[in-house]
């Protein structure tokens, strides 16, 4: 960016950031990207992480500090914010308070409603926060629906609306489009929006409304990008993004590599570096054999998937592929939490194959790095992937993806035909028989050392770090400002 007087001044908010609190990507990108991009716009930024005080966070961080409440007008009566601060973060990173956020214990839950009334609370308090702090917004930087209704507010609604702020709306997973906020919406005096473009049903659905008035929208890939135009993966709204598609921009996310680095990382058994040699990695995958009483054997091909169990992810696809596949001696370990369904199904895989497979329910970090570490092959058979993190963390520690080529895994994974260049195995279409030929192909090629060690060298010499899309959205914020709406 060119250099400013004033630093530009950003507020980024979303319903989750590491390491407060982290379910999914969403966690991920809002923890590094914030400190990413004020270390490389050399001061020329001044960005603010701002997320809801959830009860996991007001019972883990007792170091943050109350600076104060204000009011926020909803509809016929007043809502208490109050607002907090983690003293300890250089980014500065605030968290609000109120009557709905405290009424609802995790991040997520299953009631739709309750979510609703939680985020559109959080929405239209984080736009009294500027004038709290006495800090002018040049722009808000919003994440998902939950926090889309900051923008149609600031845009539409005549109480909120300030035009000389402006907007970029990130999209890490379209299909959560906020539905059951109907209610709240009406409540805080929020009208559908006018929108011809939107079918009637989404017209009171907050990402829809952000995407029909964020200055610049940006999908977390290039491919995941130019996928939402289509029918399959728009939802239904993709008349209004095709509308909408120079305002369009995809920028692949990084990973904080400072994190997920097998050369320093803590949690595992031993560290390497998967450039030099796979010595240490040896040592994990027995860690991870010996952990789950499966035959101790490097030459065993060891797959893994460490995911959320959602149908979005493909885990009822693995599962099949494995079963088809199953004549080749591999051994899984399978690590997620979610659909009780895909569970069973994961528990009943580990019941027909003992000593071969292993399913681990729950969310466990100390295992996913142990996972990463020591498996051979990484399974990520999503139906969809606005970008895709694991792909990333596996590349980063030598184990090679098998994955759909969809969105931000074809961004990321460079085919296997090319042993110069190749870091993982896409397959399409998305259904068993093809994963499970695919599975046969990286098991072929993980018997043949050479093509396996350049695979591995490669994938783990690739760049995710996150310094290219800090610039990327530097850009975007420095195009934003030069162009008054
Ligand atoms: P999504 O955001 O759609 O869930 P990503 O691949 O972008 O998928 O990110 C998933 C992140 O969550 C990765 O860091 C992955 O390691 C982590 N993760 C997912 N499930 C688990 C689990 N059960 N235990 C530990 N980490 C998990």
């Amino acid at each position: 960016m060119t250099a400013r007087s004033v630093p530009t001044q950003v507020l980024f908010a979303a319903a989750e950031a590491d390491p407060y609190v982290k379910i999914g990507g969403l966690g991920d990108v809002s923890g590094t990207l914030p400190p990413a991009i004020a270390r490389y716009s050399d001061s020329q930024v001044d960005i603010r992480l701002v997320l809801p005080l959830h009860a996991p966070i007001r019972e883990r961080f007792d170091s943050l500090t109350k600076l104060g409440e204000y009011q926020l007008v909803a509809g016929d009566h007043l809502e208490t914010v109050e607002v907090y601060i983690d003293p300890e973060n250089p980014t500065p990173a605030y968290f609000l308070d109120g009557e709905p956020v405290r009424a609802s214990s995790g991040v997520y839950s299953t009631d739709i409603q309750r979510d609703a009334a939680k985020y559109v609370f959080f929405s239209l308090a984080v736009l009294g926060l500027p004038d709290f702090l006495n800090w002018k917004m040049d722009i808000l930087h919003a994440n998902d629906w939950h926090t889309a209704i900051a923008i149609y507010a600031l845009k539409s609604i005549p109480k909120y609306a300030n035009p000389a702020i402006k907007t970029i709306l990130s999209v890490h997973n379209l299909p959560y489009l906020g539905e059951g906020s109907q209610s709240t919406l009406y409540s805080y005096g929020v009208p559908p929006i006018d929108e011809p473009l939107l079918p009637d049903w989404g017209r009171h659905l907050p990402l829809a409304m952000g995407f029909a008035t964020a200055d610049l929208i940006i999908p977390v890939s290039p491919g995941y990008a130019a996928e939402i135009l289509t029918p399959e993966f728009g939802c239904g709204l993709e008349p209004l993004l095709i509308h909408r598609k120079d305002c369009i921009t995809g920028i692949t996310n990084g990973l904080n590599t400072d994190l997920w680095n097998p050369i320093t990382d803590p949690m595992l058994a031993e560290t390497y570096d998967p450039t030099e040699s796979v010595d240490g990695k040896t040592v994990n995958k027995a860690a991870v054999q010996s952990r789950f009483d499966f035959e101790i054997n490097p030459n065993i091909p060891l797959i893994t998937m460490v995911t959320r169990m959602d149908r979005q992810k493909g885990v009822d696809i693995a599962i099949e592929a494995l079963q088809i596949s199953a004549d080749l001696p591999w051994q899984t370990v399978i690590l997620g939490s979610g659909d009780p369904d895909l569970q069973a199904r994961c528990a009943s895989l580990q019941q027909a194959f003992p000593g071969r497979v292993a399913a681990v329910f729950g969310y466990e970090n100390a295992l996913s790095h142990l996972l990463y570490g020591g498996a051979d092959i990484f399974l990520m058979p999503s139906r969809y992937e606005p970008c895709g993190i694991s792909q990333m963390i596996s590349m980063r520690y030598g184990t090679i993806p098998v994955a759909h080529a969809t969105g931000g895994l074809i961004d990321t994974i460079t085919p296997a035909g090319n042993l110069h260049k190749g870091t993982g195995f896409l397959y399409t279409p998305n259904e068993a028989n093809r994963l499970a030929e695919t599975i046969r192909m990286a098991v072929e090629a993980f018997h043949d050392k050479e093509t396996w060690r350049g695979l591995q060298v490669n994938a783990a010499a690739k760049d995710f770090s996150w310094k290219n899309s800090a610039r990327q959205y530097l850009e975007a914020y420095h195009k934003l400002l030069q162009h008054p709406s």
